[in-house]
Protein backbone atom coordinates (compact mmCIF):
# COMPACT_ATOMS: atom_id res chain seq x y z
CA UNK A 1 0.00 0.00 0.00
CA UNK A 2 1.54 3.56 -0.80
CA UNK A 3 1.40 5.79 1.68
CA UNK A 4 0.63 9.58 1.70
CA UNK A 5 3.79 10.63 0.71
CA UNK A 6 3.60 8.45 -2.33
CA UNK A 7 0.33 9.72 -3.23
CA UNK A 8 1.56 13.22 -2.82
CA UNK A 9 4.42 12.36 -5.20
CA UNK A 10 1.83 11.07 -7.85
CA UNK A 11 -0.36 14.42 -7.66
CA UNK A 12 3.07 16.69 -7.47
CA UNK A 13 4.64 14.94 -11.02
CA UNK A 14 1.12 16.04 -13.05
CA UNK A 15 0.40 19.34 -10.86
CA UNK A 16 0.90 21.86 -13.73
CA UNK A 17 2.78 24.90 -14.08
CA UNK A 18 2.65 28.76 -14.28
CA UNK A 19 5.16 31.76 -14.39
CA UNK A 20 3.11 33.13 -11.82
CA UNK A 21 4.37 29.85 -9.40
CA UNK A 22 7.36 30.75 -7.38
CA UNK A 23 6.92 27.50 -5.21
CA UNK A 24 4.08 25.00 -5.49
CA UNK A 25 3.53 21.82 -3.75
CA UNK A 26 6.32 20.11 -1.92
CA UNK A 27 7.11 23.37 0.55
CA UNK A 28 4.87 24.19 3.78
CA UNK A 29 2.99 26.41 1.30
CA UNK A 30 2.56 27.66 -1.79
CA UNK A 31 4.35 31.08 -3.09
CA UNK A 32 2.30 32.77 -5.63
CA UNK A 33 2.62 36.46 -7.61
CA UNK A 34 -0.80 38.13 -7.90
CA UNK A 35 -1.09 40.45 -11.10
CA UNK A 36 -0.20 43.98 -9.93
CA UNK A 37 -3.39 46.16 -9.39
CA UNK A 38 -5.64 43.62 -9.26
CA UNK A 39 -7.42 41.84 -6.91
CA UNK A 40 -7.31 38.46 -5.26
CA UNK A 41 -10.80 36.36 -5.59
CA UNK A 42 -10.63 33.49 -3.77
CA UNK A 43 -13.30 30.60 -3.04
CA UNK A 44 -13.63 27.38 -1.23
CA UNK A 45 -16.21 24.28 -2.10
CA UNK A 46 -16.10 20.73 -0.62
CA UNK A 47 -17.79 17.74 -2.17
CA UNK A 48 -18.70 14.83 0.18
CA UNK A 49 -19.89 11.13 -1.40
CA UNK A 50 -23.30 10.75 -1.34
CA UNK A 51 -24.36 14.25 -0.53
CA UNK A 52 -22.22 16.27 -3.92
CA UNK A 53 -22.24 13.36 -5.85
CA UNK A 54 -24.18 10.03 -5.90
CA UNK A 55 -22.03 6.90 -4.25
CA UNK A 56 -20.33 5.59 -7.43
CA UNK A 57 -19.27 8.08 -9.59
CA UNK A 58 -16.58 7.50 -11.90
CA UNK A 59 -13.67 8.68 -9.73
CA UNK A 60 -12.32 11.19 -13.15
CA UNK A 61 -15.95 12.65 -12.79
CA UNK A 62 -15.83 13.66 -9.28
CA UNK A 63 -12.26 15.50 -9.67
CA UNK A 64 -13.65 17.31 -12.67
CA UNK A 65 -16.49 18.38 -10.37
CA UNK A 66 -14.74 19.17 -7.71
CA UNK A 67 -12.93 21.46 -9.35
CA UNK A 68 -15.62 23.13 -11.57
CA UNK A 69 -17.84 23.83 -8.89
CA UNK A 70 -14.87 26.49 -7.13
CA UNK A 71 -14.49 27.79 -10.98
CA UNK A 72 -17.99 28.07 -11.44
CA UNK A 73 -17.92 30.82 -8.06
CA UNK A 74 -14.71 32.17 -10.08
CA UNK A 75 -16.80 32.83 -12.67
CA UNK A 76 -19.87 34.03 -10.93
CA UNK A 77 -17.58 36.81 -9.48
CA UNK A 78 -16.17 37.32 -12.93
CA UNK A 79 -12.72 36.47 -12.46
CA UNK A 80 -10.16 35.17 -14.17
CA UNK A 81 -8.71 31.82 -12.46
CA UNK A 82 -5.07 30.90 -11.50
CA UNK A 83 -4.61 28.44 -9.03
CA UNK A 84 -5.84 25.70 -6.71
CA UNK A 85 -5.42 23.75 -3.64
CA UNK A 86 -6.96 20.25 -3.55
CA UNK A 87 -7.70 18.54 0.06
CA UNK A 88 -8.25 14.97 -0.15
CA UNK A 89 -9.93 12.74 2.42
CA UNK A 90 -9.74 9.29 1.39
CA UNK A 91 -10.59 6.20 2.82
CA UNK A 92 -7.87 3.95 1.45
CA UNK A 93 -4.67 4.73 -0.71
CA UNK A 94 -5.60 3.59 -3.63
CA UNK A 95 -2.91 5.12 -6.48
CA UNK A 96 -5.43 3.62 -9.53
CA UNK A 97 -8.15 6.14 -7.90
CA UNK A 98 -6.23 8.68 -7.27
CA UNK A 99 -4.49 8.59 -11.12
CA UNK A 100 -8.00 8.51 -12.33
CA UNK A 101 -9.38 11.10 -10.40
CA UNK A 102 -6.36 13.42 -11.15
CA UNK A 103 -7.90 12.96 -15.04
CA UNK A 104 -10.59 14.50 -15.23
CA UNK A 105 -9.31 17.53 -12.26
CA UNK A 106 -6.28 18.01 -13.87
CA UNK A 107 -8.16 17.99 -17.32
CA UNK A 108 -10.24 20.99 -16.48
CA UNK A 109 -7.65 22.59 -14.70
CA UNK A 110 -5.24 22.42 -17.76
CA UNK A 111 -8.24 23.90 -20.14
CA UNK A 112 -8.53 26.27 -17.73
CA UNK A 113 -5.07 27.46 -16.92
CA UNK A 114 -5.09 26.73 -13.39
CA UNK A 115 -2.23 24.92 -11.56
CA UNK A 116 -2.69 22.97 -8.52
CA UNK A 117 -0.18 24.42 -5.67
CA UNK A 118 -0.69 22.88 -2.80
CA UNK A 119 -3.35 20.24 -0.28
CA UNK A 120 -3.42 18.13 2.12
CA UNK A 121 -4.08 14.66 1.92
CA UNK A 122 -5.81 12.37 4.71
CA UNK A 123 -7.27 9.00 5.57
CA UNK A 124 -10.95 9.38 6.06
CA UNK A 125 -14.52 9.24 4.15
CA UNK A 126 -14.07 10.15 0.87
CA UNK A 127 -14.13 14.16 0.53
CA UNK A 128 -12.66 16.54 -1.72
CA UNK A 129 -12.16 20.06 -0.72
CA UNK A 130 -10.86 22.75 -3.06
CA UNK A 131 -9.86 26.22 -2.88
CA UNK A 132 -9.73 28.18 -6.29
CA UNK A 133 -8.09 31.41 -6.35
CA UNK A 134 -8.31 34.00 -9.26
CA UNK A 135 -8.28 37.73 -9.53
CA UNK A 136 -10.30 40.40 -10.88
CA UNK A 137 -9.28 44.50 -12.31
CA UNK A 138 -10.18 46.15 -8.93
CA UNK A 139 -13.94 47.29 -8.68
CA UNK A 140 -14.72 44.75 -11.45
CA UNK A 141 -16.12 41.76 -9.76
CA UNK A 142 -19.81 40.55 -9.95
CA UNK A 143 -21.43 40.66 -6.54
CA UNK A 144 -25.08 39.96 -5.24
CA UNK A 145 -25.56 43.05 -4.20
CA UNK A 146 -25.93 44.90 -7.25
CA UNK A 147 -29.11 44.73 -8.81
CA UNK A 148 -31.90 47.32 -9.57
CA UNK A 149 -35.50 47.81 -9.93
CA UNK A 150 -35.92 47.23 -13.90
CA UNK A 151 -33.36 45.23 -14.76
CA UNK A 152 -33.85 42.20 -16.77
CA UNK A 153 -32.77 38.57 -15.06
CA UNK A 154 -30.56 36.16 -17.30
CA UNK A 155 -29.59 32.81 -17.20
CA UNK A 156 -26.69 30.93 -19.45
CA UNK A 157 -26.89 27.87 -20.82
CA UNK A 158 -29.57 25.61 -19.88
CA UNK A 159 -31.65 24.32 -16.37
CA UNK A 160 -32.48 21.53 -15.11
CA UNK A 161 -30.58 19.04 -16.62
CA UNK A 162 -28.45 18.01 -13.59
CA UNK A 163 -31.51 17.51 -11.17
CA UNK A 164 -33.01 14.95 -13.76
CA UNK A 165 -30.51 12.70 -13.78
CA UNK A 166 -30.02 12.96 -10.01
CA UNK A 167 -33.49 12.28 -9.64
CA UNK A 168 -33.15 9.28 -12.55
CA UNK A 169 -30.17 7.83 -10.37
CA UNK A 170 -31.25 8.54 -6.43
CA UNK A 171 -35.15 9.55 -6.80
CA UNK A 172 -35.40 6.40 -8.83
CA UNK A 173 -37.22 8.75 -10.80
CA UNK A 174 -37.86 6.36 -14.07
CA UNK A 175 -41.42 7.58 -14.55
CA UNK A 176 -40.76 10.72 -15.98
CA UNK A 177 -36.58 10.69 -16.97
CA UNK A 178 -36.55 8.27 -20.05
CA UNK A 179 -33.38 6.23 -19.50
CA UNK A 180 -32.47 6.70 -23.01
CA UNK A 181 -31.67 10.32 -22.08
CA UNK A 182 -29.65 9.26 -19.36
CA UNK A 183 -26.75 9.73 -20.71
CA UNK A 184 -26.70 13.08 -21.78
CA UNK A 185 -28.41 14.51 -18.90
CA UNK A 186 -25.83 12.51 -16.50
CA UNK A 187 -22.93 14.56 -18.31
CA UNK A 188 -24.44 17.67 -16.61
CA UNK A 189 -24.77 16.31 -13.56
CA UNK A 190 -21.03 14.55 -13.41
CA UNK A 191 -19.50 17.44 -16.03
CA UNK A 192 -20.53 20.57 -15.08
CA UNK A 193 -19.28 23.22 -17.65
CA UNK A 194 -17.95 26.61 -15.58
CA UNK A 195 -18.64 29.84 -17.31
CA UNK A 196 -15.04 31.43 -17.30
CA UNK A 197 -15.82 33.34 -20.55
CA UNK A 198 -19.10 34.11 -19.88
CA UNK A 199 -18.40 35.61 -16.49
CA UNK A 200 -15.11 38.06 -17.42
CA UNK A 201 -17.26 39.26 -20.47
CA UNK A 202 -20.13 40.18 -18.42
CA UNK A 203 -17.62 42.61 -16.50
CA UNK A 204 -19.12 46.12 -16.69
CA UNK A 205 -22.18 44.89 -18.23
CA UNK A 206 -24.00 43.00 -15.32
CA UNK A 207 -25.13 44.35 -12.61
CA UNK A 208 -25.09 41.33 -10.31
CA UNK A 209 -24.33 37.84 -10.69
CA UNK A 210 -24.47 34.04 -8.70
CA UNK A 211 -23.96 30.99 -10.09
CA UNK A 212 -26.35 27.97 -9.98
CA UNK A 213 -25.89 25.62 -7.06
CA UNK A 214 -28.46 25.36 -4.93
CA UNK A 215 -31.81 25.78 -7.69
CA UNK A 216 -32.35 28.89 -9.88
CA UNK A 217 -35.21 30.15 -7.04
CA UNK A 218 -32.96 29.90 -4.04
CA UNK A 219 -29.78 31.11 -5.57
CA UNK A 220 -32.06 34.19 -7.11
CA UNK A 221 -33.33 35.06 -3.66
CA UNK A 222 -29.61 35.31 -2.36
CA UNK A 223 -29.47 38.16 -5.14
CA UNK A 224 -32.42 39.48 -3.93
CA UNK A 225 -31.90 39.76 -0.59
CA UNK A 226 -28.40 40.58 -0.87
CA UNK A 227 -29.22 43.56 -3.32
CA UNK A 228 -32.46 44.71 -1.55
CA UNK A 229 -35.21 44.05 -4.27
CA UNK A 230 -37.77 41.49 -5.62
CA UNK A 231 -37.85 39.12 -8.74
CA UNK A 232 -40.55 37.91 -11.14
CA UNK A 233 -39.39 34.85 -13.45
CA UNK A 234 -41.08 33.51 -15.84
CA UNK A 235 -40.61 29.58 -15.62
CA UNK A 236 -42.12 29.37 -18.88
CA UNK A 237 -39.07 31.01 -20.67
CA UNK A 238 -36.28 28.86 -18.39
CA UNK A 239 -33.90 27.50 -21.32
CA UNK A 240 -34.71 23.73 -21.75
CA UNK A 241 -32.13 21.20 -23.91
CA UNK A 242 -33.56 18.89 -26.25
CA UNK A 243 -32.25 15.98 -23.46
CA UNK A 244 -34.47 17.37 -20.96
CA UNK A 245 -37.57 17.62 -23.05
CA UNK A 246 -37.71 14.20 -23.89
CA UNK A 247 -36.48 12.95 -20.99
CA UNK A 248 -39.56 14.66 -18.64
CA UNK A 249 -42.02 15.32 -21.65
CA UNK A 250 -44.62 16.25 -18.64
CA UNK A 251 -44.41 20.47 -18.31
CA UNK A 252 -45.03 20.19 -14.57
CA UNK A 253 -42.45 18.12 -13.99
CA UNK A 254 -40.14 20.13 -15.98
CA UNK A 255 -40.89 23.41 -14.73
CA UNK A 256 -40.12 22.01 -11.30
CA UNK A 257 -36.85 20.24 -12.54
CA UNK A 258 -35.85 23.88 -14.26
CA UNK A 259 -36.64 26.13 -11.09
CA UNK A 260 -36.14 24.65 -7.70
CA UNK A 261 -33.38 21.44 -9.22
CA UNK A 262 -29.94 22.09 -8.47
CA UNK A 263 -26.59 21.61 -9.94
CA UNK A 264 -27.30 23.34 -12.71
CA UNK A 265 -23.70 25.23 -12.54
CA UNK A 266 -25.25 28.46 -14.81
CA UNK A 267 -25.05 31.55 -14.58
CA UNK A 268 -27.90 33.98 -13.30
CA UNK A 269 -27.12 37.28 -13.44
CA UNK A 270 -29.03 40.75 -13.96
CA UNK A 271 -28.46 43.87 -16.12
CA UNK A 272 -30.31 47.04 -16.75
CA UNK A 273 -33.16 46.57 -19.29
CA UNK A 274 -30.43 49.27 -21.46
CA UNK A 275 -27.78 46.84 -21.74
CA UNK A 276 -29.39 43.98 -23.33
CA UNK A 277 -27.87 44.17 -26.43
CA UNK A 278 -24.26 44.57 -24.25
CA UNK A 279 -25.58 41.06 -22.26
CA UNK A 280 -26.02 39.79 -26.41
CA UNK A 281 -22.33 40.82 -27.37
CA UNK A 282 -21.01 39.35 -24.15
CA UNK A 283 -22.48 36.22 -24.62
CA UNK A 284 -21.46 35.74 -28.38
CA UNK A 285 -17.99 36.60 -27.67
CA UNK A 286 -17.97 33.96 -24.78
CA UNK A 287 -19.47 31.44 -26.87
CA UNK A 288 -22.30 31.13 -24.55
CA UNK A 289 -26.21 31.15 -24.84
CA UNK A 290 -28.39 33.20 -22.09
CA UNK A 291 -31.75 34.22 -22.14
CA UNK A 292 -33.51 36.26 -20.65
CA UNK A 293 -36.16 34.92 -17.87
CA UNK A 294 -38.11 37.88 -16.00
CA UNK A 295 -37.12 41.18 -14.22
CA UNK A 296 -36.26 42.72 -10.97
CA UNK A 297 -38.81 44.59 -9.01
CA UNK A 298 -38.83 47.01 -5.87
CA UNK A 299 -40.16 45.27 -2.85
CA UNK A 300 -38.39 41.08 -1.56
CA UNK A 301 -38.73 37.79 -2.69
CA UNK A 302 -39.10 35.72 -5.34
CA UNK A 303 -42.03 35.90 -7.82
CA UNK A 304 -42.24 32.95 -10.42
CA UNK A 305 -45.07 32.66 -12.81
CA UNK A 306 -46.02 30.33 -15.22
CA UNK A 307 -48.71 29.79 -17.84
CA UNK A 308 -49.94 33.53 -16.71
CA UNK A 309 -50.27 32.85 -13.12
CA UNK A 310 -48.48 32.94 -9.88
CA UNK A 311 -46.45 29.21 -9.32
CA UNK A 312 -44.63 27.89 -6.05
CA UNK A 313 -42.36 24.80 -6.40
CA UNK A 314 -42.99 22.09 -3.64
CA UNK A 315 -39.37 23.15 -2.43
CA UNK A 316 -37.48 26.18 -3.01
CA UNK A 317 -34.17 24.78 -3.25
CA UNK A 318 -31.12 22.53 -1.51
CA UNK A 319 -30.08 23.66 2.09
CA UNK A 320 -27.30 21.42 3.65
CA UNK A 321 -29.25 20.32 7.41
CA UNK A 322 -32.47 20.72 6.06
CA UNK A 323 -34.49 17.71 7.81
P1 LIG B 1 2.62 19.92 5.87
O1 LIG B 1 2.68 18.79 6.86
O2 LIG B 1 3.74 20.88 5.95
O3 LIG B 1 1.28 20.55 5.77
P2 LIG B 1 2.12 17.97 3.87
O4 LIG B 1 2.93 16.76 4.15
O5 LIG B 1 0.68 17.97 4.27
O6 LIG B 1 2.88 19.23 4.46
O7 LIG B 1 2.21 18.28 2.34
C1 LIG B 1 3.43 18.35 1.67
C2 LIG B 1 3.29 19.16 0.43
O8 LIG B 1 2.38 18.52 -0.45
C3 LIG B 1 2.71 20.56 0.69
O9 LIG B 1 3.31 21.44 -0.25
C4 LIG B 1 1.26 20.39 0.36
O10 LIG B 1 0.69 21.61 -0.08
C5 LIG B 1 1.29 19.34 -0.74
N1 LIG B 1 0.09 18.50 -0.78
C6 LIG B 1 -0.35 17.61 0.15
N2 LIG B 1 -1.48 17.00 -0.24
C7 LIG B 1 -1.78 17.54 -1.45
C8 LIG B 1 -2.86 17.33 -2.37
N3 LIG B 1 -3.87 16.49 -2.13
N4 LIG B 1 -2.85 18.05 -3.51
C9 LIG B 1 -1.87 18.94 -3.75
N5 LIG B 1 -0.83 19.16 -2.94
C10 LIG B 1 -0.79 18.48 -1.79
MG1 LIG C 1 -0.45 19.41 5.48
Amino acid sequence: MPGEFDLIDRIRARAGARDDVVLGIGDDAALLVPPAGRQLVITADTLNAGVHFPDGTAAADVGWKALAVNLSDLAAMGAQPAWCTLSLSLPEADPRWLDAFLDGFLALAQRCGVALVGGDTTRGPLSVGVTALGHVAAGAALRRDGARDGDGIWVSGSLGDAAAALSLLVGGDTATVGKADAGGLRERLDRPEPRLALGAALGGVASACIDLSDGLLADLGHVCRASGVGARVDVDRLPLSDALRRAAPDPARRRVLQASGGDDFELCFTAAAGRRDAVLQAAAAAGTAVACIGEIVAGSGVQAHAGGLPWTPPRAGYEHFDS
